[in-house]
């Protein structure tokens, strides 16, 4: 079964977005928890974690179909203490909301160098971070998006997202995201090479690890690692790469969202999505 929705906004409440998703017949989704420019949220209230709840129930959305991102301020292999710090205070508050809600994964990006540390050092900064946040809560899983690897983004690499799993202490609560975006941007040539990526990813990183899709097409060209995301269909990659994902047998029972720049037709690219899957 595969799991196929859209990032959906939480405007008026992270309890609005269950409601969102399943107007587009989603049958996953992606929110943010928080406002995702700031840095400090009022925490969740009693009421609007009973009513995400109720509404997930009635819309029929379990914790392996709901990938909440984090917000983008936050950098857990920053090069200075201080600022380290203060993302990793806001992470964890951000996995605790996940634990609030009943959502069993949060989706980020692993983090930037800035360019005054070394690649290496910088996912020592990660692996570190998460390894104490994971100490500070029970059971969510953090999952490492892949970057398309913009400015001194780390997670652009297969290699790299091991590295960072790799020094993971616990390897029940890590996982990855994988971007089609991001990945194409990265170099990944997902339109002409879909066996050989796949090859590639399974080997360096492991489908056991894959908790979660971004499907999005790519304004950017191959290797150019700009994140610039597309309509499905109207970008670089091309429906053909999203037929062959939609028949993966081996990509399954994760959430597969869309961030893709029209959210009008979401409904029909998640439509599509399914014809392609055989879930109509
Ligand atoms: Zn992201
Ligand atoms: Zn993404």
């Amino acid at each position: 079964m595969k799991y196929i929705g859209a990032h959906v906004s939480a405007a008026g409440g992270v309890e609005n977005a269950p409601l969102r998703a399943h107007q587009i017949g989603a049958t996953a989704f992606a929110l943010f928890t928080k406002n995702q420019r700031q840095w400090v949220a009022k925490p969740l209230s009693p009421q609007s974690i009973n009513d995400f709840k109720a509404a997930c129930q009635r819309y029929g959305y379990n914790a392996k179909q709901i990938l909440p991102h984090d917000s983008y301020l936050i950098n857990l292999g920053h090069p200075h203490l201080d600022q380290r710090q203060k993302s990793l205070d806001a992470f964890i508050d951000e996995l605790q909301r996940c634990e609030q809600l009943g959502i069993g994964l949060l989706n980020f990006h692993p983090g930037s160098h800035l360019r005054e540390v070394s690649e290496t050092r910088c996912m020592d900064f990660i692996a570190e971070s998460i390894n104490f946040a994971l100490a500070q809560t029970t059971d969510v899983c953090a999952v490492l998006e892949n970057t398309a690897g913009q400015g001194s983004n780390l997670g652009y690499q297969h290699e790299q997202l091991a590295y960072i799993i790799d020094k993971v202490e616990d390897k029940t609560r890590i996982g990855v995201c994988f971007d089609t975006c991001h990945a194409y941007a990265a170099g990944y040539d997902l339109k002409n090479d879909y066996d050989g990526v796949m090859h590639d990813f399974e080997t360096v990183v492991g489908f056991n690890y894959l908790k979660g899709m971004h499907i999005n097409d790519s304004k950017a060209k191959l290797g150019q690692k700009l994140d610039r995301h597309h309509s499905l269909g109207e970008g670089e990659i091309g429906w053909d790469f999203f037929k062959k994902l939609m028949q993966d047998p081996r990509i399954d029972e994760i959430p597969m969202t869309l961030e893709t720049i029209n959210p009008d037709i979401w409904a029909h690219e998640i439509q599509t999505l399914k014809t392609f899957a055989g879930q109509t």
